[in-house]
């Protein structure tokens, strides 16, 4: 089967098209013939390697996926050949207390396809069977693809770790990105006011299409300004922020008092500064947060079944044109989703 394999971390040129053979599956685990497969920021970091982090090289990139199942091992049970599911992500112990909880991705073997085990940009993918959930017969498997990772995140950060209640103002940086795009759908279905930021007048334009109530560009506005102005100087009661060191202390500049600012990533760096004493006097929140439980999953998924969160793709290219897709990503060109197409 042709696989886009990584042998050594670097640019877009590392990212090889190759034939491989088939992988071998285990009773407990099933075949899945790839037909779309989704690009996160995940696959750059991947792709360009992580100082201390280790990554099991030649490694298939890709932790989203959709496609037909093949064949199942003889511990899978309640799928047959030949239904069309997409993947869960994340990978866990399934032993442990934290997975027991339903709280998988607090597993301290927790991992996620194509970082920890051969991902999605290939032609075939064996998976846990607890990986599989069966397509919503309304979407394409270019869509199914471009929902797990991105809903997941934005899912536990705007429901879990945020809380957000109705009528709350939520600010959502980097509303172009993919968690940016699910975030602001998640906001919304739980009744708040979704302020949409972004560098580009073209996203926020899409952002508003996609229910955000309000935008900033912040190639032209200071975003503090903007946040007190649009909220008659009271500040939002919520960022999502997956931007990092560009953004960060004017988010939390942005926060009301007891507002909470939740983070699931750093794009532009992780090195932050902070003034405590802003923190305690506001008694603001900071909160971390990665991945979501697998369950939150099968909630989002009846979400999009039912049309009210959608996956928003820009653009389905060949998996031959990964570094293309790549160099558009990490160059911010798209809006939503890139899918490749094995
Ligand atoms: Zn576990």
């Amino acid at each position: 089967m042709r696989a886009l394999r990584i042998h050594e971390h670097g640019g877009p040129e590392k990212l090889l098209l190759e034939q491989v053979p088939s992988p071998p599956m285990g009773p407990g685990e099933a075949r899945v013939r790839v037909h779309a497969a989704g690009l996160n920021h995940l696959d750059l970091w991947v792709r360009r390697g992580i100082p201390g982090v280790h990554y099991p090289l030649p490694l298939t990139p890709g932790c989203d996926g959709a496609g037909v199942l093949l064949e199942t091992g003889e511990a899978v049970q309640g799928f047959q050949p030949g239904e069309k599911v997409v993947l869960a992500p994340g990978l866990s112990c399934g032993m442990c207390e934290a997975c027991f909880a339903g709280r998988d991705n607090l597993c301290r073997e927790y991992g996620i396809l194509g970082e920890h085990r051969d991902g999605t940009c290939a032609e075939e993918i064996v998976v846990p069977g607890r990986n599989l959930i069966r397509l919503p017969g309304r979407l394409s498997f270019e869509e199914a693809a471009g929902v797990p990772l991105v809903f997941l995140t934005a899912w536990q950060m705007v429901v879990d770790r945020a809380k957000v209640t109705p009528g709350e103002t939520v600010l959502v940086l980097g509303a172009g990105s993919g968690v940016g795009t699910a975030a602001m759908q998640i906001a919304r279905l739980y009744g708040a006011r979704v302020i949409a930021a972004s560098g580009s007048d073209d996203k926020l334009q899409k952002a508003r299409a996609l229910g955000a109530d309000e935008g900033i560009d912040l190639s032209r506005s200071n975003l503090r300004d903007e946040v007190r102005r649009l909220t008659g100087k009271r500040g939002a009661d919520v960022v999502i922020e997956h931007v990092g060191k560009a953004t960060f202390e004017q988010s939390l500049l942005c926060l009301t008092w007891g507002g909470r600012l939740v983070t699931c990533g750093a794009t532009t760096g992780a090195d932050v500064s902070l003034n405590l004493r802003h923190v305690f006097f506001k008694n603001l929140s900071i909160l971390g947060s990665t991945m979501g439980s697998r369950a939150h999953l099968e909630a989002i998924f009846r979400h999009v079944e039912a049309g009210r969160l959608r996956p928003v793709v820009d653009r389905v290219l060949p998996l031959a044109q990964a570094p293309e897709a790549h160099r558009l990503l990490e160059e911010r060109r798209i809006f939503g989703k890139i899918i490749l197409a094995p």
